[in-house]
């Protein structure tokens, strides 16, 4: 087949195919570990299931407008007023399959072929690909191990050019799991103010799963309101994966653009999910759930954590948000199995734990830390027990 030249671009996700590989072990029969996939273990909270039954029930089976259902932006616009001090109208909101359509609609409908675009490493996988599918050129901006993965204000500032069109950071961070202060935050407002053409995208899908202060949004610093999108969504703090929901909120023209974009490629989202989101984001049951997901996730970061630490090789900052250790392994680079396989760097190191412990896990390389691994702990307690166990065994055969 003659794919497009474009294909020659397009990499699989690295979260993604470690979960195939992962889940094709799994059907072989073997016990695989998945500290893989970014996904919540829990079920979805069952009252927001009932309102998507009640949605099914009632015939909420049409399309819905490209922007979302009324009701559920309205949800949206009531929880960013009140939980981030973000202020909008329900038309400057658009709902999508997923945060990571939102955040592909708000690259797609900003970047021009050569623009560059700013990306705090560690990052999220599919920031730099997006960018490239735009034709931008990704900018990374690494942050030290010990400034906690963060990038600094004069980091930030280096890596800027009058090509600068974006900005994509997540706090909480995928893969490292820092938050950004306010403080931090304040830190980089006061260097954007000074290049008004930077737009920025936040992720901040991770907002209900903290360990520290909750973050402040970057849109609820005045100056920057109108040149932020806020990306979030209901997959992770909600466990809804699966639905398939996430939303961003933004300047009008950006969301106007999105709207046009999106109608030329899918629509709008789900109703059924759209349904159950009203709930997930209005009703104190729901909220209730959330905490005691946050708590559990906590009890897994103590047990991780403590875990890890009997691994020497291992070098790691305690996550104060998300659900990821991600630990520097690169003492182990240049060691053997004894058989022959040389661990040259951490896609060496992800594919031996996968084939020697049977722990799924991924390669920092596709996070751009080349040194690191990322381990999700969103897992019950007995696996993340079992699984860190078996990686320390596998560290410990490595010559
Ligand atoms: N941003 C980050 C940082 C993520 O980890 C994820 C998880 N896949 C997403 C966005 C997208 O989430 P979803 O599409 O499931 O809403
Ligand atoms: N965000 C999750 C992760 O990082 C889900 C997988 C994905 O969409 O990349 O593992």
């Amino acid at each position: 087949m003659n794919l497009s030249n474009r294909m020659q671009r397009v990499v699989e996700s690295q979260t993604i195919a470690m979960t195939k590989k992962a889940r094709e072990l799994k059907d072989q029969g073997i016990d695989v570990i998945s500290l893989s996939i970014g996904e919540p273990d829990f079920d979805t909270p069952s009252i927001i299931c009932e309102a998507a039954k009640t949605a099914l029930d009632n015939g909420d089976t049409h399309y819905p407008p490209v922007l979302g259902t009324l009701a559920f932006r309205k949800s949206i616009q009531i929880k960013l007023l009140r939980d981030d001090n973000i202020n909008v109208e329900p038309s400057q909101i658009i709902v999508s399959n997923g945060a990571k359509q939102s955040i592909f609609n708000a690259v797609m409908t900003v970047v021009n072929p050569g623009d560059e675009v700013l990306i705090p490493a560690p990052f999220w996988v599919s920031y730099t690909s997006m960018v490239e599918y735009a034709g931008g050129i990704p900018i990374e901006v690494p942050a030290d191990y010990e400034n906690n993965y963060k990038v600094t204000a004069e980091q930030l500032r280096s890596h800027i050019s009058d090509k600068t069109k974006l900005m994509i950071f997540s706090s909480p961070c995928n893969p490292s799991g820092s938050v950004m202060s306010t403080e931090e935050l304040s830190e980089w407002v006061a260097v954007l103010a000074d290049y008004p053409q930077i737009l920025v995208i936040s992720d901040e899908i991770y907002q209900e799963i903290v360990y520290v202060d909750r973050p402040r949004s970057l849109a609820s610093f005045p100056e920057m309101h109108n040149r932020v999108a806020t990306v979030n969504g209901l997959s992770k703090g909600y466990a809804m994966t699966g639905w398939r929901i996430g939303y961003m909120a933004g300047p009008q023209e950006w969301i106007s653009a999105c709207e046009r974009y999106q109608g030329m490629i899918s629509s709008g989202a789900n109703t059924l999910g759209q349904a159950g989101g009203v709930i997930a984001l209005s009703s104190p049951e729901s909220k209730l759930e959330v905490a005691t997901m946050r708590i559990a996730f906590e009890r897994r970061r103590e047990l991780m954590g403590r875990l890890l630490s009997e691994i020497a090789t291992f070098k790691f900052k305690i996550p104060e948000g998300a659900f990821y250790y991600f630990p520097d392994v690169s003492e182990l680079f240049g060691k053997s199995n004894g058989n022959g396989f040389v661990i040259n760097n951490a896609d060496d190191l992800a594919l031996y734990f996968l084939e020697n412990a049977h722990v799924a896990t991924v390669s920092g390389s596709a996070f751009g830390a080349p040194k690191c691994i990322r381990l999700s702990y969103a897992t019950s307690e007995e696996q993340i027990i079992e699984a860190v166990s078996r990686i320390k065994q596998a560290v410990s055969q490595l010559i």
